[in-house]
């Protein structure tokens, strides 16, 4: 095929919605985060590599790995630190770690599918499914 002939991109239509979700992926308890987001995180806060990974992540003992820290939510049990617990978005979007970025890395999301049929079944488009 010559360089002309290159094909155009097809936008891929996803089928799930973000902005009509609690946030369940953001209330994973193992969100890991390699040494390239805690850097970006510091650097959002202006603060040094050794107090990003201390202040935003802890290790996981069993994989030897860096997970984001938690706190307590106010719809599930607890969620990413990052979240916003009202509004339920991410508050460092811009600094947000890889994994944040890829996911759920498919058309469909499985919690969305869950909460769709279950808003449906319900009768209430606000409904938040707890799984
Ligand atoms: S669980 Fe799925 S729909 Fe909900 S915020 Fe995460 S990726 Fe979006
Ligand atoms: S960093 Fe942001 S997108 Fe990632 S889990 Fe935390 S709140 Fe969610």
């Amino acid at each position: 095929m010559s360089q002309k002939q290159k094909p155009v991109p097809v936008p891929v239509r996803v089928l799930y919605s973000c902005e009509k979700c609690p946030a369940y992926c953001c209330t994973y308890s193992d969100i890991e985060v390699g040494k390239r987001d805690i850097a970006r995180l510091a650097k959002h806060f202006g603060v040094d590599y050794a107090t990003a990974e201390a202040r935003f992540t802890r290790e996981d003992p069993k994989e030897k790995v860096r997970l984001l820290r938690h706190r307590s939510d106010k719809v599930f049990e607890s969620a990413c630190m990052f979240l916003d617990r009202e509004k339920r978005q991410c508050t460092v979007y811009d600094a947000r770690p890889g994994v944040c970025r890829h996911y759920p890395d498919s058309r469909r999301c499985g919690y969305y599918d869950f909460l769709r049929f279950e808003r449906e079944q319900q009768g209430d488009p606000e409904f938040i499914a707890l799984t």
